[in-house]
């Protein structure tokens, strides 16, 4: 079957990569390989992939100089699932350095940057698509892929998602392999899904959502079948008939109230609940992920991956520490560097005690109290539980505090765009390794999308998909 996307072809077609490409394509790599025939549950369509998921057909840089040029050996588990059920891979998206940024801008000099394709009128500014997976939410946007993969590790699926209109979903924690993904932070890292519509977004779901014995924090069939088992004991059928909504106190704002009363109308109960560390969520998640990140970012650095900067001989008189602190100094960017920094200071003896355990900490107290709210019980808590005390299904509120941030330095690029504070409302559901969806809902003032966010208990995708197809 051959891909029928001609704003695939035409971008394929004029597409250069590096310096001289002066079209702000999201892509950072484009397939040109013509696809053979094929068969199977997403036979022909064009999936895009974000540049820190391996693809040995493509150099997978994770948008750093570090990387540059560096072709993995082997294919992401997620990507090879989907290639054997037919989609084409149409290419990789450039992304915040390593994961690390909500806008899409911290992009090595090779990388032109990229823009937000959901403007409602050709005379607005140029506004940032969000990130870190901003490349793959554009791309969706912009309708040259079908569908594409992004990794959310606080909210880098989701935020891109509420900012270019589409549909984003940050899974369980655990539930689609990350063997083959170019690790930030291990404990909040999840492969996740952008598309136009939410039967798009459950589709590749579907088809990427397994057991893999690569990847040890994925989950297994078995844990996969009692979740699936106590969300169809919990509500049955297909409706949102019987659903319990709880919407956090505090942050209703963005949410119309014409979709709670539409919502309320299909048979869900609407009601506000307290989830008082939600706003203790962003200083904790940014301990947290810088944390493990510095660790993960160890292994750069030192001649392995075949990058221009590594490829070169060391200089006269260099030690090897002195070449690798060269490469390491020139290879990442700014925003890895304080990142790297960060972390470091977090782990070093004399802040671990007051800086990363309490991060835990918080962390612990946020898990807790989303699990005090949950009428369905965890699906791997004690065997047995049929129910927990909660009072809700599902948790929904704005995705983002605001609309989508002009890019630039001018003053109304700086206006409540503080890069960290966009995260506010995503990192919760990280921490909690909980599954969360944005849907688009409406418009902003400003005539930008918004998206709410939809978060259910760990394994209950199933139920975010139904709440989520009365929202869309
Ligand atoms: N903006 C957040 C960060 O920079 C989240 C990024 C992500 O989910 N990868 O860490």
């Amino acid at each position: 079957m051959r891909v029928t996307n001609s704003r695939l072809q035409s971008l394929a077609a004029s597409f250069k990569p590096r310096t001289s490409d002066v079209h702000p394509t999201p892509y950072s790599w484009i397939n040109t390989s013509v696809p053979g025939s094929s068969t199977g549950k997403l036979a022909g369509r064009s999936i895009a992939i974000k540049d820190n998921i391996s693809n040995e057909q493509a150099p997978t840089s994770c948008s750093s100089s570090i990387l540059q040029d560096y072709n993995p050996p082997y294919t992401a588990t997620c990507v090879q699932s989907l290639i054997s059920e037919g989609a084409y891979i149409a290419g990789q998206t450039k992304m915040d350095e390593f994961g690390m940024g909500s806008q899409t801008t911290h992009l090595p000099p090779f990388y032109t940057p990229i823009h937000n394709p959901a403007s409602p009128s050709p005379d607005e500014s140029l506004r940032s698509a969000g990130g870190s997976s901003g490349g793959s939410a554009a791309a969706v946007a912009e309708g040259s892929s079908w569908a594409a993969l992004g990794t959310d590790t606080g909210g880098s699926v989701r935020l891109p998602a509420s900012y270019c209109g589409v549909v984003g979903l940050k899974p369980s924690y655990g539930m689609i392999s990350r063997r083959g993904v170019i690790a930030y932070a291990d404990s909040l890292d999840c492969v996740g899904v952008l598309g136009r519509n939410i039967d798009t977004v459950e589709q590749v779901f579907n088809v990427i959502s397994q057991p893999d014995e690569g990847d040890m924090t994925c989950a297994s069939s078995a844990t996969r079948s009692i979740a699936s088992q106590i969300s169809q004991q919990h509500i049955p059928g297909n409706g949102i008939e019987g659903f319990r909504i709880g919407i956090p106190r505090a942050i209703t704002q963005n949410v119309p109230p014409s979709l709670l009363d539409y919502l309320k109308g299909r048979g869900a109960k609407v009601d506000e609940v307290s989830l008082p560390s939600i706003n203790r969520a962003l200083p904790a998640y940014y301990v947290l992920a810088s944390a493990e990140a510095s660790s993960n970012l160890g292994r750069f650095g030192g001649g392995w991956f075949g990058s221009p900067l590594e490829r070169e001989d060391a200089r006269e008189g260099e030690s090897g520490e002195e070449r690798r602190k060269r490469i390491r100094t020139e290879g990442f960017g700014r925003e890895v560097k304080k990142r790297i920094l960060a972390g470091t200071w977090a782990l070093s003896a004399d802040e671990f005690n007051n800086t990363y355990l309490k991060a835990l900490h918080l962390r612990q107290l946020l898990r807790r109290e989303y699990q005090t709210l949950f009428r369905i019980p965890h699906p791997l808590s004690s065997p047995g539980r049929i129910s927990n005390d909660g009072v809700v299904d599902m948790i929904l509120h704005p995705t983002a505090i605001r609309t989508a941030p002009i890019l630039g330095k001018g003053k109304e690029a700086a206006k409540g765009s503080n890069e960290y504070q966009q995260d506010l409302l995503t990192v919760p559901a990280s921490l909690a390794g909980l599954p969360c969806m944005s849907v688009p809902s409406g418009k902003g003032s400003d005539g930008w999308p918004l998206g709410v966010s939809l978060t259910s208990q760990w394994g209950m995708e199933g139920l975010v998909f139904r709440l989520g197809r009365a929202v869309e």
